[in-house]
């Protein structure tokens, strides 16, 4: 194949970086000729300005602040110059002192009052005292402040109808007033050199700027019940450690796996996203939370009652990241896509900014409603904490934006990073939460799989889980699970207080672990992706039965965790076969597991059924391939902190499946038998029905065995080890008949007797009930359960039984 030119010359510069690359004291010698970069701050923003409307003017209340948002460390702030214009106050220009160690995200603060320079590190604040004696700094009625380096203008604002006065401001601007003697103008947004993004507020000398929303009746009830949000606009240092931030009061979760650290500093007013966006986004959300009664305690406030919202920028990601703290602040910080040139990228960088504030906003409310947040912090609970998150602020952002959840995730997928695995492609959100043998309910300690990750599967997989509930059991359950949570009157510690596990189980009806695994065969079996589109669930292994042979696997389940493992019976007249699940078959893990199955039949039905199994045990699925086309197995961890090996061996059974193992009826030398485990299921028999045959398979002894004559049978104990599947509890009765294979006859059934005592059974044999093939006398014990609420097939017994 030729090479092209562009190729070419690809290959060439992945050469020369190679070799540049080998001779590293090289690189240190380019690097280093090139000299150490100006460290001088050259860009600043006007962020705030404090004035009067009206006299009297108290110098010492009078402010300008400017902000560094120009990324510099320890630079030194020099050559710079103040400019201040105004009606009654003429024109000034003032030098200011030079400062040294400023770095990006400092405030700096001038007044018009005496003083020396003061610096506080600790808030990143300098204030410098202008040392105008009798004098007021900022105009009453009509001012422009300008900030200067050398002869370059760097940013100008005109406030109070100040406009025409300087450059770098449009003439026709005369800026914001403030609305009250005790606000300032602040900045919150981009700086676009006009007034757009200048509000009234309350001052924030030396700080981030934040302005107050108020959420007008949120439930939508016509009531005044009103929600206060203020936005900061910027932040310092949030320390977006996932653990720490989130569960403060609780060690890191998992040993050994750190969460990752996120962004930890960002500011503004460059973060790209102005006051009317979060405004719009946190309403919408509100309201969409309220309306359909979720959270009815409202949000988590701060001590003045008000959210907080902290909205900062990073450089590191082209998505955003958000965190809630267990006082519901909010930090979010701004990814690089929503501040792009191109307009296609910054639409997405919108969706996934809105995404981001919803979902954080979602965890607010969390906060408040449940149980004192102890509910919200258990880490146990993550993947209901985030999966509700992910699944709302979905919702809010689709509905906000006028598009479906679909395409917002396909619109986010093109921007979004992958945090945990950066060299990953970014993906779609419903390509994710495919595998379900992952511990997103779990925290344990081998096997490398058992600590709960905030990434995308996890999040997912939770986000799922909710739509489930949802679809499955209906708007009222689901909210009564998050109303179920709270008690906060107790202190989170109070009886009365729920964990997420509990109210799922007490809303749905059911135990958590049975809630579990009706949720992997939904999200496994194709009820999950027929209705949602999401992606295919990864199976664990898969299977062909070919009518022999044996196919044996041993899996590794995550606690609470799934395998999904499928068998696929190709041709309807291969013999019946077993499928035999074992936990914890080479003794080396531990723990109970639940099984469910779904069976397709040839005629497209599916039948269900789950069961649980204990350590050690082992369940035995007879499936009968005349009628089974494909068969699903969910082996299900129920120990949430320990992984549990599941060994799967497909045994073929023979065309009298199932069956005892064969022994010698009477009058031989055998009258007992030994206990033996039987399995018996619907096959022959409607799906109430098991069956089994007493019978003789040996051809080594002379026929007939059984002389025709009288002969009693008794049971006894006969279900010491039933298991059924739904764990109901079962009314299991026998009824007896005879079988003759040779004219394929079941004749002379007794009556139905319970089991629940021991059962004698007369069977009175007659030469025509001898079969030539194979040879001897089949009876067939019949059992039903006449429990009507079960709608399962399986059950498993063992029996013992005297001849005579
Ligand atoms: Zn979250």
């Amino acid at each position: 194949m030729p090479i092209s030119k562009a190729t070419l010359s690809k290959i060439i510069a992945v050469v020369s970086v190679v070799g540049v690359a080998s001779a590293g004291i090289i690189i240190g010698a380019i690097f280093s000729s090139q000299g150490p970069r100006e460290n001088v701050v050259t860009s600043v923003t006007i962020s705030e300005i404090k004035y009067r409307s009206t006299l009297p003017q108290p110098i010492d209340e009078q402010f300008m602040e400017i902000y560094v948002h120009e990324d510099v460390q320890e630079a030194r702030f020099s050559k710079w110059s103040v400019e201040i214009y105004g009606a009654s106050i003429g024109q000034l220009k003032m030098d200011l002192p030079a400062i040294d160690n400023v770095s990006e995200f400092w405030h700096l603060t001038l007044k018009g009052t005496n003083g020396t320079l003061e610096r506080d590190i600790e808030n990143r604040s300098i204030t410098i005292h202008l040392n105008l004696t009798g004098s007021i700094f900022l105009d009453l009625v009509s001012g422009q402040v300008r900030m200067i380096r050398g002869v370059n203008v760097v940013d100008a604002v005109g406030y109070a109808g100040g406009s025409g006065m300087v450059p770098g401001w449009p003439a026709v601007d005369g800026g914001k007033m403030v609305n009250n003697d005790s606000h300032s103008l602040n900045i919150w947004g981009p700086d676009v050199d006009n007034s757009s993004n200048w509000y009234s507020d309350m001052p924030t000398p030396g700080g981030f700027n934040n302005l107050h929303h108020i959420v007008e009746d949120w439930v939508g009830n016509g009531t005044s019940d009103n929600i206060t949000i203020t936005m900061y606009n910027g932040f310092i240092n949030a320390n977006m450690n996932y653990t720490q931030m989130f569960y403060p009061m609780l060690p890191p979760v998992g040993p050994g796996i750190p969460m990752p650290e996120l962004v930890s500093v960002d500011n503004h007013p460059t973060s790209g996203i102005s006051t009317s966006d979060v405004k719009e986004y946190v309403s919408f959300t509100m309201r969409m939370i309220g309306e359909a009664g979720l959270f009815p305690n409202g949000p988590q406030v701060n001590d003045n009652g008000s959210v907080e919202i902290h909205i900062g920028k990073s450089d590191d990601f082209n998505s955003s990241s958000g965190i809630t703290h267990a006082d519901g602040k909010v930090y979010i910080t701004v990814g690089n896509a929503i501040r792009s040139a191109d307009p296609v990228l910054r639409q997405r960088g919108k969706y996934d900014v809105k995404y981001t504030i919803e979902h954080e906003i979602i965890h607010v409310f969390q906060m408040e409603n449940s149980s004192g947040f102890r509910a919200v912090q258990d880490p146990n609970n993550n993947a209901w904490t985030e999966g509700e998150a992910v699944y709302w602020g979905q919702k809010s952002a689709a509905a906000n934006f006028g598009i479906s959840v679909a395409e917002l995730n396909d619109e986010m997928s093109q921007i979004q990073n992958n945090k945990d695995q950066p060299n990953t492609p970014p993906q779609n959100w419903e390509d994710h939460g495919n595998n379900t043998n992952i511990p997103w309910w779990g925290n344990g300690d081998s096997k490398g799989m058992t600590t709960w990750l905030p990434n995308f599967d996890f999040y997912q997989l939770g986000a799922l889980m909710v739509k489930f509930i949802i679809e499955r059991f209906g708007n009222e359950t689901y909210k009564n699970i998050t109303n179920s949570l709270r008690n906060k009157d107790g202190g989170g510690t109070q009886p009365g207080e729920k964990q997420i596990r509990d109210a799922l189980a007490e809303n749905c009806g059911m135990s958590f672990e049975a809630l579990l695994m009706q949720f992997y065969l939904w999200r496994c079996t194709g009820e999950a992706e027929s209705a949602n589109s999401v992606s295919e669930a990864t199976v664990t292994d898969s299977f062909n039965y070919t009518g022999s042979g044996i196919a044996m696997s041993t899996t590794y389940v995550a606690p609470l965790g799934a395998a999904y493992e499928t068998i696929n019976v190709t041709n309807p007249a291969d013999p019946p076969f077993g499928i035999n699940i074992t936990a914890n078959p080479n003794n080396n893990t531990h723990g109970n597991y639940s099984v469910g199955v779904v069976s397709t039949l040839r005629n497209g039905t599916k039948v269900t059924s789950t069961f649980t199994i204990e350590e050690n045990a082992s369940v035995v699925i007879p499936i009968d391939p005349l009628n089974v086309g494909f068969v699903e197995i969910i082996k299900m961890n129920l120990n949430d902190t320990h992984v549990t090996e599941v060994g799967l061996e497909i045994i073929v059974m023979g065309v009298q499946a199932p069956s005892i193992p064969p022994h010698q009826p009477p009058p031989d030398i055998h009258p007992t038998m030994s206990t033996s485990s039987v399995i018996c299921d619907g096959y022959r028999g409607t799906e109430y029905d098991g069956y089994f045959c007493i019978m003789d398979t040996s051809s080594t002894i002379p026929q007939p065995y059984i002389t025709p004559g009288l002969y009693n049978i008794t049971f006894l104990d006969v279900f010491t080890d039933l298991v059924i599947s739904d764990n109901l509890t079962s009314d299991m009765h026998v009824r007896f008949w005879k079988y003759n294979i040779d004219s394929d006859m079941y004749y002379d059934e007794t009556a139905w007797q319970d089991t629940s005592i021991p059962i004698s059974v007369e069977l009175d044999i007659l030469p025509g009930d001898i079969s030539a093939s194979p040879p001897g006398v089949f009876v067939v014990a019949e059992f039903r359960d006449f429990n009507p609420a079960h709608t399962l097939t399986f059950f498993q017994f063992t029996f013992d039984a005297v001849f005579g």
